[in-house]
């Protein structure tokens, strides 16, 4: 078997542990297969099993790949990165859904983007819960007002949040921030007033996603744990495999 398939598997099985033994339903969980620094050839491995949902974190390798892979309805592709909002229409036009939107200005540029581009795409709003400066992702106390403007865009769907909490070798250290996320998320639903519900959770990732699923995550970005370690750090992306 391709290592990349078997590895997916054996992620997609601790999923569905974590899951059953925090009493839910392993269907309700994502995996999020991030591919950045990953070929194509890896991806399209993926693929062959029937689908599967991608990540990248920089827009042109994405847009590279997709170049050469061409349009595979068997892929759904997700962006994770930082994302810069003169990169908005092509974000549109690449993927399905972003998991990254952390101002009022990008909420805006992806919803005229997509209203050109006569296209919807999913937002997560992405939440930097420890204050870290490298890392994007806005202020707990901002969550209110882009909720605001979320919640009249026709074009960017918001349905939940996102969170990278700081590095640690322990998983147990990430429990506090996936908590909190979902209690953002339990608050933030509660007065949600938006096309779609305020439903999802993208936290987790190689390290710690059985945490993140024990806490409620229906989205788990998983790159190193599937595609392996990655050879050159990625700049400019965020947890972009420049580990401590
Ligand atoms: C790279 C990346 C991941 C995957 O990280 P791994 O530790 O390799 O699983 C998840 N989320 C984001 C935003 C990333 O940039």
């Amino acid at each position: 078997m391709n290592p990349f398939v078997r590895r997916y598997h054996t992620v997609r099985s601790e999923i569905d542990a974590a899951a059953s033994a925090a009493g839910r339903r392993p269907e309700d969980v994502v995996l999020v297969a991030v591919s950045k620094t990953a070929p194509a050839s890896s991806i399209l491995a993926l693929a062959e099993m029937g689908g599967v949902t991608v990540g990248e974190s920089r827009v042109q390798e994405a847009e590279a790949k997709v170049r050469e892979m061409g349009c595979d309805p068997r892929v759904r592709w997700h962006f994770v990165g930082r994302l810069q909002s003169k990169k908005a229409a092509k974000v549109v036009r690449l993927f399905q859904a972003v998991h990254s939107v952390d101002s009022v200005n990008l909420l805006e540029k992806l919803e005229s983007a997509a209203e050109r581009e006569g296209r919807t795409i999913r937002a997560l709003l992405e939440v930097n819960l420890a204050g870290e400066e490298t890392k994007g992702g806005c202020r707990p106390g901002d969550v209110g007002r882009l909720l605001e403007v979320a919640a009249r865009l026709k074009h960017v769907r918001v349905t939940g949040f996102m969170t990278i909490p700081p590095y640690s070798e322990a998983p147990e250290d990430s429990r506090p921030y996936f908590r909190r996320l979902r209690e953002i998320r339990d608050e933030a639903a509660r007065g949600w007033r938006g096309a779609e519900p305020l439903a999802e959770l993208s936290m987790g990732m190689s390290h710690d996603f059985a945490v993140a699923v024990s806490e409620g995550a229906t989205l788990v970005r998983v790159g190193t744990a599937i595609f392996g370690e990655r050879e050159t750090p990625v700049r400019g992306g965020q947890g972009g495999g420049a580990r401590p």
